[in-house]
């Protein structure tokens, strides 16, 4: 992978192919960021820049290198992973005693900790020396969702690179650069809060079920048919609801008024967000009029925002349902 082959980040990105460029990419560095924002790739990628046989400011992924840097067999680029909950002490001294040995392949050493809050204090410490002077020719690369659980002392001597959440945009760019249909594209795009990898990992079957589930839930509820459907699935749930499925349900909610919006608005079909609903859009708009679209926009708005914020997930659907059905 390239980095252009990496979703959004363009600020991080830049910053890394500026610094291979000018021969001056950090010894120790700490990439942060919620999950699925490229992180590991974005490591995966600066080690073969560095390692490339081609290339110095990129990955070629065809070189000899490149190649095994991907398949996991290259001997200068080791990963470390946690050993279920924690990075353990005893898998420390292998970056303790090759960090100050030249590569034996390639022309830099590189170590990727994935989920660097997962070093125990003791893990920590042992590679503090390692983290403040490292030789020229290694790198160790510390990666985290988690940067409040890394330890002040590690964080000081690590140069720190913030990955974004990507956006709905870029997502939906990037799934049309690996040959998705632009209508896949762009729903996928929206059920993964900016998680490229999600996307990746998505079934298209399993996509259409939940827009199904979805559609027959907001029907319902604008509809006055059986309103209580969501009510009965998100607000008097005995276990508890994921907050992701109510996330995926609103974005949904939310593409449907949009496409009232523009039916309402006598906008162009092919530029519905559910084009293989149009006729159950049509059917559908004729409940609420405009300003009641607007509102119930407004109002899964709210939901979303107030589901970021973590509320508790019963009175947000309980707020939405009133909003709706009020
Ligand atoms: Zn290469």
């Amino acid at each position: 992978m390239a980095f252009h082959d990496i979703a959004g980040n363009s600020r991080v990105k830049k910053i890394l192919k500026l610094s291979l460029q000018r021969q001056r990419v950090p010894n120790s560095m700490l990439f942060c960021g919620p999950q699925g924002v490229g992180k590991r790739n974005a490591a995966l990628t600066l080690a073969k820049a560095l390692n490339c046989l081609e290339k110095t400011d990129d990955a070629c992924e065809e070189c000899l290198h490149c190649r095994a840097i991907h398949g996991g067999n290259f001997p200068d680029v080791i990963e470390i992973v946690a050993a279920g909950d924690f990075i353990k002490i005893d898998q420390m001294p292998i970056v303790k005693q090759l960090a100050y040995l030249k590569p034996m392949s390639g022309r830099r050493r590189v170590f990727l900790v994935d989920e660097a809050e997962k070093m125990n204090e003791e893990s920590a410490n042992s590679i503090l020396k390692v983290l403040e002077e490292p030789p020229l020719f290694t790198h160790i690369i510390l990666i985290t969702e988690n940067p409040a659980f890394i330890l002040q002392t590690v964080k000081s001597r690590c140069q720190v690179l913030s990955f974004s959440p990507v956006s709905k945009d870029e997502i939906e760019q990037a799934l049309r650069d690996r040959g998705y249909e632009e209508e896949k594209a762009r729903i996928m795009a929206l059920l993964v809060r900016g998680n490229l990898e999600q996307a990746l990992g998505l079934e298209w079957e399993e996509i259409q079920r939940r827009r199904q589930e979805a559609w027959e839930l907001f029907h319902a509820l604008i509809s006055r048919g059986e309103s209580s459907l969501f009510l009965r699935k998100y607000a008097f749930q005995k276990r508890n609801v994921v907050k992701e499925d109510l996330e995926q349900m609103l974005e949904l909610f939310s593409s449907f008024c949009r496409d009232f919006v523009l039916m309402k608005e006598n906008g162009d079909p092919a530029l519905l967000f559910n084009p293989d609903y149009e006729s159950r859009i049509r059917e559908g708009e004729k409940y609420l009029s405009y300003e009641q679209t607007l509102r119930t926009l407004d109002g899964i708005d709210v939901a979303m925002t107030s589901l970021g914020r973590n509320m508790n997930i019963g009175l947000l659907a309980s707020a939405l349902y009133s909003r709706m059905i009020g």
